[in-house]
């Protein structure tokens, strides 16, 4: 057997400490649980808190009872993404040395006026499948000798991917196996729609693609199932993975659960928050019908 195929099938729940679990983490965690079971595999908790000011000690431990009294198990250890800047500050540099990454210098509001001041002559800025403006070229173009100055100068910057650097260093189409709700089957990645992604920010030594691309690899995930509002970031996965020689998981899209105003679940809609609803009287069973399990 190649020694990239797992033998026992690796299923994760990743949610990130910023906010109370509500139903739509409930479908996720729980099919990803069924999933496990059902494949013989493993079932993995990992906690996405690199957002150090959005997530707390006190949200985290929220993760642990909520998913206790849904009736999940998961092994231990739990992987914090917290604990591993290191790896991810690793893999950074071993994309500085593939010449694909630039220091981005421009704030929120920089971006936004670069935007709006394009946007005044009548043409619409590029955006990303998000619907957020794709990172304007400026930083880009600096010189080496500019970027080391201001870097000097101590201004704070983060890191993106050079996006048309390293589409020409991978140079092949790429794709992901998807078997969820949405499109499935083989599923053409589309990174460039994603412009320059951000891998490190000046307030988080990391990003969300840079870490979970990371994740995955080393927890030997072998199947990500995850809500469909993730379904195009996977163009984004893909591409880390190939630059980084990291194996491809399977991907499984699931269904989102909507509030009544056909908006997604957000984690500030307390009426359908889990520990909202235990309060309430509720069991677990009663929330796997209510996420339609
Ligand atoms: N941490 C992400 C979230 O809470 C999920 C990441 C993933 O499943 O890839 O939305």
């Amino acid at each position: 057997m190649p020694s990239n195929v797992h033998p026992k099938p690796v299923f994760r729940f990743a949610p990130s400490p910023n906010g109370l679990l509500h139903l739509g983490h409930a479908l996720s965690a729980m099919l990803n649980h069924d999933m496990a079971k059902e494949a013989g595999g493993r079932f993995l908790l990992r906690i996405e808190d690199i957002d150090l000011t959005r997530c707390t000690p006190q949200y985290e431990q929220a993760i642990h009872d909520d998913l206790t009294w849904l009736g999940l198990a998961w092994e231990q250890p739990v992987r914090r993404q917290s604990d591993h800047f290191d790896a991810y500050a690793d893999a950074l540099t071993q994309l500085d040395k593939m010449g694909v990454v630039y220091p981005a210098f421009l704030t929120r509001g920089e971006v936004k006026a670069i935007v709006a001041e394009h946007e005044k002559t009548g043409k619409a800025w590029p955006r990303d499948p998000d619907g957020s403006p794709l990172y304007p070229e400026t930083d880009k173009l600096r010189s080496t000798d500019e970027r080391q100055s201001l870097i000097e100068k101590g201004i704070r910057h983060a890191w993106r991917l050079d996006m048309q650097k390293a589409l020409a260093l991978v140079n092949t189409p790429l794709n992901w196996q998807e078997t969820g709700d949405g499109a499935h089957g083989e599923i053409p990645a589309d990174p460039a729609a994603w412009g320059d992604v951000i891998l490190s920010r000046s307030d988080a030594p990391s990003s969300y693609h840079l870490s979970v691309v990371i994740d995955d690899a080393l927890q030997g995930i072998t199947h990500v199932v995850r809500g469909l509002d993730l379904f195009h970031a996977t163009s984004v996965h893909r591409l880390l993975q190939t630059l980084l020689a990291l194996p491809q998981p399977l991907y499984h899209h699931h269904r989102l659960l909507m509030d009544e105003d056909g908006k997604k679940l957000s984690k500030s809609s307390g009426s359908t928050g889990l520990a909202h609803l235990r309060e309430q009287g509720m069991s677990a069973a009663d929330i796997r019908r209510l996420v339609g399990l």
